[in-house]
């Protein structure tokens, strides 16, 4: 998506080289308007897929999902909690995430009410790196017998291996900029 793609280019600061700061726009201070526009993009995407629910994950995934839900009929959006095992019930989905930033592991956690059989999930988050925050979702979503129909990623690191394991399972996965690679100072996308 060009908009994103340029806007990355011009505001995304790689700290690393594997790491892109894109806290100016998408994961800090967030740009509603070209949340706006990635909402429409996944919407196009996903028209006739019959979404009924929006999953996300704390914090970073909630604002891009809640003006994403817009496009499609202002479904619920649902989030999962990061959490300690010891506070988790048997109301609760639960998963174990490993976090590419941080490099703990945490429970994520989503009550049983709000995600149910009949649900047709999207899944929307901000990056995808090796994975683990998705298949975390994706596991949630199977715990609770509801139907995944794919997932909406604003900035896929395709140089990393999450996009090739997940969509090797059979989950469509869109992403909005898919990154070849990086350095300090340049960026190439596929
Ligand atoms: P994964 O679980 O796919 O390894 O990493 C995805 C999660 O890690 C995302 O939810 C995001 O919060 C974080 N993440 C991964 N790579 C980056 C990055 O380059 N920049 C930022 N800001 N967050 C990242």
């Amino acid at each position: 998506m060009k908009i994103l793609e340029d806007r990355i280019r011009r505001d995304g600061v790689m700290v690393s080289e594997d790491i892109l700061k894109v806290d100016s726009f998408l994961n800090h201070q967030m740009d509603v308007a070209l949340f706006a526009e990635m909402g429409r993009e996944w919407a196009r995407l996903y028209a006739g897929d019959r979404v009924t629910k929006i999953l996300t994950i704390e914090a970073s995934g909630i604002g891009m999902a809640c003006v994403a839900a817009e496009q499609f009929g202002c479904v619920p959006v649902v989030f999962a909690k990061k959490s300690k095992s010891r506070n988790v019930t048997g109301d609760m989905y639960t998963a174990k995430v490993e976090s590419f930033t941080h490099g703990q592991v945490n429970d994520i956690i989503v009550s049983k009410k709000y995600l149910q059989p009949g649900d047709r999930v999207l899944i929307i988050d901000d990056f995808l790196a090796n994975g683990a925050a998705l298949q975390g979702l994706i596991s949630l979503v199977e715990q609770a017998g509801a139907t995944l129909v794919g997932a909406g990623i604003a900035v896929e690191k395709a140089f990393q291996p999450g996009g090739e394991r997940i969509r090797a399972k059979g989950v469509r996965v869109e992403s909005l900029a898919k990154i070849k690679s990086m350095g300090v100072g340049s960026i190439e996308f596929c």
